[in-house]
């Protein structure tokens, strides 16, 4: 009887970052071909009654003579690789040879040790604004690397760089980052060592890291992580930013949403859809319990759909039902009320095609949530309401996209359903505004262009009034930047957030910035005043992301949210947190200022 040869990861070298299944083969083998000093000895204990081999000595011959003698004597072989096997772990030759000699092997992943080293740096390997790309290589050794992936080209990319097997020449490597273009301030680490007892970190930038690496003394088994995700003050991660919507102008569904399914597979699609939204209960079957996670799900037992449906529709501000629409039909035709009062309800179907908007689509968020479902299972939203089938403009959703503040909600619905029906309405807001949003429906009129931060809404005899605050940039920059830089910055903040250069009123930043040339001549150019605040004014504000480098270089907790709140005066909201774009950091509030 023949045996069975299995590729194993082992992790980083911590004996409890090998993954279970690991393990399990590993407490049953018969033979270990282990890889070198990097494989943690209290792993290869997890064999016990094993026969070891290091391979780090061995030829690779030496290796498949082992591996074929033992799977051919009906052994059970495994072939223990550090970290994960497919990353520099010379195991496509060793697979060539298996397939040539017709022996089958299995393959179980591993923790590489690029993700033991972001772990032990506690950094994001993609940052948005930074990079969005990981380049994982190692610089020219014994082993050659092909000429189109030489450092100096990869790093001109400017990506994230993992690299490794590469700590022994840093000056040289160092060098070809600098010459690749990359600027020597360029955040840089060496993790010798990850998740082992003795692990050792080094942190510095391209300008030093070479040396620090030589005064503590590392020249092997270390992974050298290059670029400025090493710095923790980045950009807000767009993923968590709640304005963000992949590919849609449309708002993200906010309330608390119930997911059901009867059927197994559309147990697993409501599971999906439930893990992309951002406050969901999973509602399943007791039979198919099994296939969904445990967390935030509830089961029923069979033929309780129709109850658990019934005591639960007061509870969430949405339910979606990956099921036939006809059964979601007559279930809720009985719970329905009134359009204020009701949840929203969105049907789809199991494979996630389409997510039909059934109830509450547009104030209830129906249609929101539709294309919510939609974008998490790349399906269609269907939605029927009139304004956003016959494009009509919705004086709720301006209100929300330009930040207003609705001062007469009261007014809303009419004001919507005189729109639906196609009477003239007439507005008072900001031309700019009126251009952008409104001047292609041909039953809006400007009647007033105002500039006082008042919108109002006249139609059939009903006033919607809506104010916008008064916007505050604050800006925080490194010591010799440019008008253009800090300007460049800017009008992508202002784009992805959904503001004109013209809603700002201020600019705001700390007194240190106050003879910054760049920055001056900035904020003559946009035309607009700039205030400085005192480190002391600036440290008393509350902010969402102080920054560690501003408090250490300058003493001040934050530049830009801060100085942006307190400009903002009575009534400040942080209306876009700070984003980082390297030498920039900007973040805008509102309030009532004056000037
Ligand atoms: N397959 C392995 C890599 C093998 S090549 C993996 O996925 O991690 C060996 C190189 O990996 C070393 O030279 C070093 O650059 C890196 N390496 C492996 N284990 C490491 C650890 N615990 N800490 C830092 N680097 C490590």
């Amino acid at each position: 009887m023949s045996g069975q040869i299995i590729f194993v990861g082992a992790g980083p070298g911590d004996p409890e970052l090998i993954t279970l299944k690991g393990a399990a083969v590993l407490r049953e083998a018969d033979t270990v071909v282990y890889a070198g000093s990097l494989v943690n000895e209290k792993i290869l204990k997890m064999a016990d009654h094993a026969v070891f081999h290091n391979s780090a000595k061995m030829a690779l011959d030496e290796v498949l003579s082992i591996l074929k003698r033992d799977y051919l004597a009906g052994k059970k072989v495994v072939r223990l690789h550090t970290g994960d096997p497919s990353v520099y772990g010379a195991v496509g030759e060793q697979f060539r040879e298996l397939d040539k000699a017709g022996i089958p092997y299995t393959v179980i992943p591993g923790v590489s040790s690029v993700f033991a080293a972001a772990a032990a740096l506690q950094t994001e390997l993609t940052m948005p604004d930074i990079s969005q790309t990981v380049i994982l290589t190692r610089d020219a050794g014994r082993t050659p690397v092909p000429e189109k992936e030489s450092l100096e080209l990869l790093a001109a990319h400017g990506s994230t760089l993992c690299i490794f097997l590469s700590v022994s020449d840093m000056e040289k490597l160092c060098r070809k980052l600098l010459d690749a273009g990359r600027s020597p301030d360029t955040a840089a680490a060496v993790v010798y060592r990850a998740s082992w007892e003795n692990e050792l970190i080094v942190r510095g930038t391209i300008a030093d890291i070479a040396e620090k690496v030589a005064q503590a003394g590392i020249k092997r088994q270390s992974m050298i992580v290059i670029g400025d995700v090493l710095r923790k003050d980045g950009a807000l991660s767009k993923l968590y930013d709640s304005e963000f919507a992949t590919g849609y102008r449309h708002h993200k569904f906010r309330g608390r949403t119930a997911v059901f399914a009867l059927t197994r597979q559309a147990c697993l699609k409501a599971a999906e859809i439930a893990s992309g939204l951002s406050d969901a209960m999973l509602f399943v079957p007791e039979k198919f319990a099994d296939a969904v996670p445990d967390l935030h799900t509830r089961t029923f037992a069979s033929g309780q759909f129709g109850e658990t449906l019934d005591s639960n529709w007061r509870y969430f501000d949405a339910l979606v039902f990956v099921m036939a629409a006809g059964i979601v039909v007559r279930h809720i035709g009985k719970l329905c009320e009134d359009k204020k009062r009701d949840p929203a309800v969105v049907v789809c179907d199991e494979k996630g095609s389409y997510a039909v908007s059934l109830l509450s689509g547009h104030i209830g968020g129906g249609n929101a949530l539709a294309h919510d479902v939609a974008r998490i299972t790349g399906g269609r939203a269907v939605i029927t309401t009139a304004s956003d089938v016959q494009d009509l403009p919705a004086f709720d959703v301006f209100a929300e996209e330009h930040h207003c503040v609705i001062e007469t909600p009261e007014t809303l619905t009419g004001v919507a359903a005189a729109v639906v029906n196609g009477e003239p309405v007439e507005v008072e807001m900001p031309a700019r505004l009126f251009k952008a949003e409104l001047s292609g429906y041909p039953a809006v009129t400007l009647c007033k262009a105002r500039t006082d931060g008042l919108i109002l809404v006249r139609t059939a005899g009903l006033e919607l009034r809506m104010r916008q605050p008064r916007f505050v940039l604050g800006i925080g920059c490194r010591k010799g930047i440019s008008a253009e830089r800090i300007h460049e910055v800017t009008a992508r903040v202002l784009e992805e957030n959904g503001f004109f250069p013209e809603d700002l009123s201020v600019v705001a930043s700390a007194d240190v910035k106050q003879e910054e040339a760049g920055l001056l001549e900035f904020a003559r150019k946009m035309n607009l005043p700039l205030r400085f605040f005192q480190a002391e004014q600036l440290n008393a504000v509350e902010v969402p992301n102080p920054s560690e480098a501003a408090q250490r270089n300058l003493g001040i907790r934050s530049v830009s949210e801060a100085s942006a709140l307190l400009a903002a005066g009575r009534n400040a909201r942080l209306y876009v947190e700070k984003q980082r774009c390297e030498d920039v950091t900007a973040a805008i509030a509102g309030g009532d200022h004056d000037s």
